[in-house]
C-alpha cells in the first residue's frame, strides 16, 4: 500500500537554515547538526551532502547511525550521544576503529570503551555528558568530577569534550536554562582545552551564553521553530 503522508524536503531551505545558524553563532563556534532518527525523519540521504559540506561535524543518537555516516565516506567529527556499551563487541570495536567520539555517562560505559580501545589498539575519544537538570541522560553533576578522574586514568581513552543538554531552553522562562548553565560551568575542569558544548536549537537561537565551542541544533536545521516562545 502506498504511504500517502509525504513531506517535501528542500535542500535550499536547509542551506538557508544552516546559513542563518552560522550567522548567529559566528565563525569561532563549531556547528554540529543533530541528525538522529534519520534527520528527524527528513531523510539523511537527501540532506547528507549539504550538511557534510556546510557544517563542522555530525551528532547522532545511536552507534549504527554514526557508522552509517562513515559508510557514506564522511571523515570528519562525529559525536554519538550514546556509547556502544549495550552493543556487541563488533560494534564497540568498530566505533573506536572508525574514530567516532562516544559519550560517557557512567563508569561501566567507560570500562567497555577502554576494553574496546585495548582490543583495537587505538585511542578512543570520548565526551562526558553531564546531567544538569534534564533528569534523563548524563552523569549527575555531583559525580562528574569523579568520572572525569576515572576517564583520565583510563588507558587508551581520551577525554576530548564535555556537554550537557537543556530541559527547557525552548520555554518562555530562561531561569531553568540559566541554572543548568551555571551548574555546568561550575563543574568544568580548569585549565584544559577540551571542547565544551550545550546548546540545542532553542539555545542556539536565543541563548548565546550557552554557545561555548560548539552548538548542536536539531530541529532548527530542518526549519521548525522549537516553540512559539523562541523567535
Ligand atoms: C536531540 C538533541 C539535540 C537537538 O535538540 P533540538 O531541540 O532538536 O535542537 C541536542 N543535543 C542532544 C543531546 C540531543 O539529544
Amino acid at each position: 500500500m502506498k504511504n500517502y503522508l509525504t513531506a517535501s524536503i528542500s535542500e535550499s531551505a536547509v542551506r538557508h537554515n544552516i546559513a542563518v545558524l552560522r550567522g548567529l553563532v559566528g565563525e569561532g563556534v563549531k556547528l554540529c547538526p543533530v541528525v538522529k532518527d534519520d534527520c528527524f525523519g527528513h531523510g539523511m540521504d537527501v540532506l547528507y551532502p549539504v550538511l557534510a559540506e556546510l557544517t563542522d561535524g555530525f551528532a547522532v543518537a545511536a552507534p549504527l547511525e554514526a557508522l552509517e555516516l562513515r559508510n557514506k565516506g564522511y571523515h570528519g567529527f562525529i559525536l554519538c550521544f550514546l556509547s556502544a556499551y549495550f552493543d556487541d563487541f563488533t560494534i564497540q570495536d568498530e566505533l573506536v576503529w572508525q574514530e567516532i567520539t562516544q559519550t560517557v555517562m557512567s563508569r561501566s560505559a567507560l570500562t567497555s570503551i577502554q576494553e574496546a580501545a585495548r582490543r583495537v589498539g587505538k585511542t578512543a575519544r570520548v565526551h562526558l555528558k553531564v546531567d544538569t537538570g534534564m533528569g534523563r541522560l548524563g552523569v549527575p553533576a555531583s559525580q562528574a568530577a569523579e568520572l572525569i578522574r576515572q576517564i583520565r586514568e583510563a588507558p587508551g581513552v581520551e577525554l576530548t569534550g564535555m556537554y550537557t543538554h537543556f530541559a527547557t531552553a525552548d520555554g518562555e522562562d530562561h531561569g531553568m536554562t540559566l541554572q543548568q548553565l551555571e551548574l555546568f560551568e561550575s563543574i568544568l575542569p580548569e585549565g584544559t582545552s577540551i571542547m565544551k558544548h550545550a546548546a540545542n536549537s532553542a539555545a542556539t537561537i536565543g541563548f548565546p551564553a550557552a554557545y561555548f565551542d560548539m552548538v548542536r541544533p536539531g530541529i532548527a536545521v530542518y526549519g521548525c521553530h522549537p516553540s512559539d516562545a523562541v523567535s
